[in-house]
C-alpha cells in the first residue's frame, strides 16, 4: 500500500471509530457483553459493508492484505477502543488463531473452523496455561492427549483461556509425545469443538473484581476425557510448540501496537484534565511542573515505543521471527511498562474520578495490567534480551 493511502485508512479508520464506535463502547462498558450483542454484530456488518474485515488477513482469504506494519498502525488506532479490533474482526486471540489456521491448517479444518471464523460467525480460543504449571515455561504442561484409535483423548485443567465463553473452538496445547527426546517436540494443538463432552468451563475467572462476559472474560476449564478425532490434529503431531511460536512474533507486534491505542487514549485524557481542571481559579493543573514532568516523559516513551515496535515489525518482515527475537523482546516489556506507567499516570492527574468507572481510565488499568505477564513475562523477555547480547560477546547462557 502506497503510504499516503494508508493515510487515508488511517484518517477514515480514526474518523469511524469516533463517529461510530465510542457510543457503543460505552454500552458495552457499562451493560455488559451479552447485553449489547446485537448492537456489536450490526456495527460488525457495518465495517464489512466499508471493506475494512479482517485487515491483517491476506486479500485471497478475504482479508485487506495489509503487511504487519501496515497494520500495526491500524491497530494502534483500533487499540484506543476495547472493543476496536473486535469490530474489525483482528482480535486476540481469533487473530493468531486465523493466522496458524492458515499456515498450519488441512483442508477440513480450513473449511470448518478457519471459514467461519474468517466470516465472524464464530469466535475461538486458546488454551495453553495451566494452574499448577509455570506458564512462562511452555514446554511445561500436565495436560494429555492419548491417541486411540484415530482419536485423541484429552485430559488435564487451563485456566486464563481468554473468551472462552462463547467460543466455537479451543486449540488446545496437551502432550503427545511424552517420551520425545527432544523437549520442544512433546506437545501437539489440537482443535477441541467447545461444545464436546467433557469441555468443562468451571469458572470466569474475576480479574481485579471482574470476571467479565464472553469475549471479555478469562476461563479456566477442566478437560475430562475430551474426545476428538485425529483429524482435528494442527500441524504435525509434536510440533505445538514450534506452532506457538510462530504466532509470537507477530501476535507480539499486535498486542505492542493495540497498547500505543491505548496510551494514546489515556495520554490525551491526561493532558486534557491537566489543560482544564482548576486548582483554584484561573491556575490549572497542567501549570504544576510534576504534572509537566508525568507528561513529557510519558510523550517521550510513547514515541520510543511507538519506534520500537516498526522497528521489530519491519524485521520481523525482513528477516523473520526467529531472527528478530532480540527486537521482539525489547519491545514487548518496553511497551508492556510505557502502558502500566501511562494509564497509571493519567489515573493520577484525574484523581478520584480516575478510580472511578465513570470514565474509561480504570478499565484499561483493570485489564491490561496483565500485559506485563502475558506472551512473555517481563523478566522473561528482559532474561532474553540480555542473553541475546551477551552471546555476541562470547557467554553463552
Ligand atoms: C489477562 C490474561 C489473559 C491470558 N490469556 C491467556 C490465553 O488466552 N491462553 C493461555 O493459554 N494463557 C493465557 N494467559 C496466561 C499467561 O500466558 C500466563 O499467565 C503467563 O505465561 C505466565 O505464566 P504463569 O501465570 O503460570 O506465571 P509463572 O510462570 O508462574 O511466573 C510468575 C512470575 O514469575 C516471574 N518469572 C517467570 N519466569 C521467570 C524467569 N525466567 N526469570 C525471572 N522471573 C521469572 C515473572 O515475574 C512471572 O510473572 C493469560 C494471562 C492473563 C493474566
Amino acid at each position: 500500500m502506497k503510504p499516503n493511502q494508508l493515510d487515508n485508512l488511517i484518517r477514515d479508520i480514526k474518523s469511524f471509530l469516533d463517529k461510530d464506535v465510542l457510543n457503543l463502547e460505552s454500552k458495552v462498558l457499562l451493560h455488559g457483553w451479552n447485553a449489547s450483542f446485537d448492537d456489536l454484530e450490526k456495527k460488525r456488518n457495518k465495517v464489512k459493508s466499508l471493506g475494512y474485515w479482517t485487515p491483517q488477513i491476506p486479500k485471497k482469504y478475504g482479508g485487506m492484505g495489509l503487511s504487519l506494519s501496515e497494520f500495526s498502525q491500524i491497530s494502534s488506532i483500533l487499540g484506543s477502543s476495547p472493543i476496536g479490533l473486535y469490530l474489525f474482526n483482528c482480535q486476540a486471540p481469533d487473530a493468531g488463531n486465523m493466522e496458524i489456521l492458515i499456515e498450519y491448517g488441512s483442508n477440513y479444518q480450513k473449511d470448518k473452523f478457519l471459514k467461519p471464523l474468517l466470516a465472524g460467525e464464530i469466535r475461538s480460543c486458546f488454551s495453553m496455561t495451566e494452574p499448577g504449571f509455570a506458564g512462562s515455561n511452555p514446554i511445561y504442561m500436565g495436560t494429555t492427549a492419548k491417541e486411540n484409535n484415530e482419536r485423541y483423548i484429552i485430559n488435564g485443567k487451563k485456566w486464563y483461556t481468554s473468551s472462552a465463553e462463547g467460543s466455537s473452538f479451543a486449540i488446545v496445547m496437551a502432550i503427545t509425545n511424552p517420551n520425545s527426546k527432544n523437549k520442544y517436540y512433546r506437545a501437539s494443538q489440537i482443535i477441541v469443538p467447545c461444545s464436546s463432552k467433557g469441555f468443562n468451563l468451571v469458572r470466569k475467572i474475576p480479574v481485579m473484581g471482574d470476571e467479565g462476559e464472553g469475549y471479555f472474560s478469562h476461563s479456566e476449564i477442566n478437560y475430562e476425557n475430551v474426545d476428538v478425532p485425529i483429524k482435528n490434529l494442527l500441524g504435525d503431531e509434536g510440533h505445538g510448540f514450534k506452532i506457538a511460536q510462530s504466532r509470537l512474533g507477530p501476535g507480539r507486534i499486535h498486542h505492542c501496537m493495540r497498547w500505543i491505542g491505548i496510551c494514546e487514549r489515556s495520554f490525551d485524557m491526561m493532558c486534557d484534565r491537566a489543560a482544564k481542571r482548576e486548582l483554584s481559579p484561573g491556575k490549572f493543573l497542567g501549570e504544576k511542573q510534576l504534572i509537566q514532568k508525568m507528561i513529557s516523559e510519558r510523550r517521550v516513551e510513547i514515541n520510543a515505543a511507538k519506534l520500537l515496535i516498526m522497528d521489530a515489525a519491519n524485521k520481523i518482515e525482513n528477516l523473520g521471527s526467529k531472527k528478530s527475537k532480540i527486537d521482539i523482546s525489547m519491545m514487548k516489556f518496553y511497551c508492556a511498562n510505557v502502558l502500566k506507567r501511562v494509564i497509571d499516570d493519567a489515573i493520577q492527574v484525574h484523581g478520584g474520578l480516575g478510580m472511578s468507572d465513570d470514565i474509561i481510565l480504570s478499565h484499561f488499568y483493570r485489564h491490561e495490567r496483565a500485559a506485563r505477564i502475558y506472551d512473555g513475562a517481563d523478566e522473561v523477555h528482559i532474561s532474553s534480551v540480555a542473553k541475546g547480547i551477551l552471546l555476541k560477546y562470547g557467554l553463552k547462557i
